[in-house]
Formats: structure tokens, C-alpha cells, sequence
């Protein structure tokens, strides 16, 4: 009986009929696919991407060298140097952040007690020779500069989230 069954169900197409059926319903359904890069998929407030080193508006820079960021980072991607400045403060001379290492945890940016190092929601950036993924403080700062009314966003964003 059961080989008379399977023989009717392959005469008449049956298993492909209900194949295309499951097919013939995925053509006219609405599509999930996005167009990227023309399109771009929505990202949380709380989205930690290619990371940036924040001035303060007179132009300051805000890290003060407190290696808090450097203790935390459980990839030791980050390498700091720093010297005291002539008025008293301490500032880096060096801030490293290897982005090979990273696993973008984003401990830095929690640990970080002026708000300094941040992620971006930059997510479009690659290395193409050695040393292209090497972040560093130049690189950082000029991230921080170009991006900081984004950033500044959705820092403020990502607060209200809490
Ligand atoms: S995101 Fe995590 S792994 Fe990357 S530099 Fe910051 S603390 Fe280190
Ligand atoms: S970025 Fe923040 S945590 Fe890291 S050294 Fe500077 S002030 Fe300290």
C-alpha cells in the first residue's frame, strides 16, 4: 500500500507541486532583502563601532590619561604613553588602540570617566596593508572631530535608552 502511495504521489508530481507552492508564496511576499549599500539596515543607539577619541568644545582634548581604558580591555589592544604638561595636567603621548585586537566589547567606552574614548556607529572602514587597522591618537582624534555632532547624538540617545 505504502509503495502503491508513493508511486501515485510521484506520478502526479505531487512533492514538487507542494514545493513550488511554498516557492510560488516567497515570490509575491514582501522582501526582507536589503539593498545595501544603497539601503542600510536600522542600528541600535547602543551600536559599538570604529572608535573615536572626543574634544571638549574649546578644542581640549578630554582623555587625561588615566589608562583606565587600557587596564579594561580584556584584548590588550590598547597601548598608552603619557607625560604631564607644563600647567599640571597629564595628557597622552601615545594612544594605541589595534583594532585587530579589539572584539569591540566596549569596555573602554564604559570605563572611561570624561567620556573620551567612545564607538561610533561607523561600521564602513577597512585596512587594505599592515598597519591600515592601527588606530592611532592622531587617527582617533580626527575621527572624534569629524563625527562629534553624531556622536554627541547619540551619546545623549543612548542615555535616555538607559
Ligand atoms: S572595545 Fe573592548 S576590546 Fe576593543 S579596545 Fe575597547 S575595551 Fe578593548
Ligand atoms: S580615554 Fe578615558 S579611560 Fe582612557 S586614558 Fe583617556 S581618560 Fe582614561
Amino acid at each position: 500500500m505504502q509503495r502503491f502511495t508513493q508511486y501515485i504521489k510521484s506520478l502526479f508530481l505531487l512533492e514538487f507541486m507542494k514545493g513550488m507552492r511554498v516557492t510560488g508564496g516567497y515570490l509575491f511576499a514582501r522582501k526582507f532583502t536589503v539593498q545595501y549599500p544603497e539601503e542600510k539596515a536600522p542600528i541600535s543607539p547602543r551600536f559599538r563601532g570604529l572608535h573615536a577619541l572626543r574634544r571638549y568644545p574649546n578644542g581640549e582634548e578630554r582623555c587625561i590619561a588615566c589608562k583606565l581604558c587600557e587596564a579594561v580591555c580584556p584584548a590588550l589592544a590598547i597601548t598608552i604613553e603619557s607625560e604631564q604638561r607644563e600647567d599640571g595636567t597629564r595628557r597622552t603621548t601615545r594612544y594605541d588602540i589595534d583594532l585587530t585586537k579589539c572584539i569591540f566589547c566596549g569596555y573602554c567606552e564604559e570605563s572611561c570617566p570624561v567620556d573620551s574614548i567612545v564607538e561610533t556607529h561607523i561600521y564602513e572602514y577597512h585596512g587594505e596593508k599592515r598597519g591600515d587597522l592601527n588606530m592611532t591618537k592622531e587617527r582617533l582624534l580626527a575621527v572624534g572631530d569629524k563625527y562629534e555632532k553624531q556622536i554627541a547624538a547619540y551619546r545623549r540617545a543612548d542615555a535616555d535608552y538607559r
